[in-house]
């Protein structure tokens, strides 16, 4: 079957090259009235034909480019390659008896602009984040469920960018069976329970995975502050590694006794503290009481949305990066993070720089920390690397 053309104005073509996956409604000359998501061809203005993907005229980025290759059809066989290409990525991450949450599709970065899979034990929980996958989601969770085995694919389409692309949020099951709640599942042979069907994202911060089993051999008999610790991932390694104490700090009560949960399932022993409330205002008060740790976790929520909540964004990692320094005992560590797409590597080190300066306290970059493996980035695609961090030892 034909699919219309969407023409771009003169010179637009040339970004095309770059093979970035997307065009902005700015770059186009002329669109046919289709519904949004429905499959086009891409041509130049001397009519070249340059690409083909799927186009929404309801969102600033118009057009999710999908291949750039002629002779490539997007039909079933396409959709279905990409997703087990996908899929095939990850196949040394997922490990029955060691890790069995993990993601197996981020979008873009997978050649599926808009469409995320996270894998939980035997569930698949779906993010149609455009409007060209919310077309076809039904047809993608059954061929998901077909490549992978697993007994149901939930759908979890309730992050907010989907209004950009006017789509309501949704949530509900595609296909097989509803997940339990919680899910139980492993990381690094640590066991989590996961509430998919309400928790953050996906349910968990499959992200950080790595950078919680880099903490590790810090941990034994340290006093470990787990600031922003939502369902208690820093603290759960931490714990399992025979840390003295594991403080978890977060504004969400829910959180806080999801963490000590998940805590008490891989050290029942341990020692656990809960501090619900605000980390501005916690922070300040451990600082005032004098307190110290021989490890400070920051992994706040993502600060900056836009260009304009930069400034603000900047100020208030750097406060939270300062508070944290100050409650780290002499040549202890400190790992902070930011999940910002705005905030780059260099200006993130750049505000810790800031904030050793104003506590008087010399630092020292052990590592740079990003994102996990299962979150991996194409260099046609930079924006898709959001999370980095540092682990510092804090002189
Ligand atoms: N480190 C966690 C993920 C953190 S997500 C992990 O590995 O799983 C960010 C957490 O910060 C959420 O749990 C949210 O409830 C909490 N939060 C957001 N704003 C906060 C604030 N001002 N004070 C304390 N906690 C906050």
């Amino acid at each position: 079957m034909m699919s219309e053309r969407v023409i771009l104005l003169r010179g637009k073509e040339r970004a095309l090259h770059n093979r970035h996956p997307w065009v902005f409604s700015g770059a186009i000359a002329r669109a046919p009235q289709v519904p949004p998501g429905s499959l086009v061809e891409v041509h130049a203005d001397d009519s070249t034909w340059l690409a083909r993907g799927y186009y929404n005229r309801h969102s600033q980025i118009a057009l999710r480019l999908l291949t750039w290759e002629p002779s490539e059809a997007i039909d079933d066989a396409f959709w279905q390659s990409r997703l087990q290409a996908a899929i095939q990525r990850r196949a040394g991450l997922y490990h029955p008896g060691q890790t069995t949450a993990l993601r197996l599709v981020y979008a873009e970065s997978d050649a599926l602009p808009g469409l995320i899979v996270d894998r939980y034990d035997n569930w698949l929980i779906l993010q149609a984040l455009t409007a060209g996958i919310d077309r076809i989601k039904q047809q993608l969770a059954e061929w998901l469920l077909a490549l992978t085995g697993c007994r149901g694919v939930y759908e979890r389409s309730d992050a907010d960018v989907r209004s950009q692309e006017g789509l309501r949020q949704m949530n509900g099951l595609l296909v097989g069976s509803q997940p339990p709640n919680p899910v139980r599942v492993l990381e690094h042979g640590l066991t989590f329970e996961v509430d998919t069907l309400h928790g953050h994202k996906t349910g968990f911060y499959l992200d950080q995975r790595e950078n919680r089993r880099l903490l590790v051999p810090y941990c034994a008999d340290a006093r470990v502050l787990n600031a922003f610790a939502y369902t208690g991932g820093f603290g759960v390694y931490a714990a399992a590694a025979g840390a003295r104490e594991v403080v978890n700090l977060d504004s969400s009560a829910d959180a806080l006794a999801r963490a000590e949960r998940n805590i008490a399932l891989n050290a029942p022993d341990a020692s656990v503290t809960s501090l619900e409330g605000d980390a501005f205002t916690l922070l300040r008060e451990l600082r005032a009481r004098g307190e110290q740790f021989d490890m400070v976790i920051l992994d706040p929520p993502k600060f900056v949305f836009s260009r304009n909540q930069l400034e603000q964004g900047l100020r208030g990692y750097k406060d939270i990066l300062l508070l944290g320094m100050q409650l780290v005992r002499p040549d202890g560590l400190l790992a902070g993070f930011s999940c910002s797409g705005l905030v780059s590597r260099e200006l993130y080190q750049k505000v810790a720089f800031g904030a050793s300066l104003d506590a008087g306290r010399q630092a020292r970059i052990l590592a740079q920390l990003s994102q996990s493996q299962d979150h991996p980035v194409l260099l046609t695609f930079p924006e898709a690397a959001y999370l980095k961090g540092l682990l510092l030892r804090i002189e």
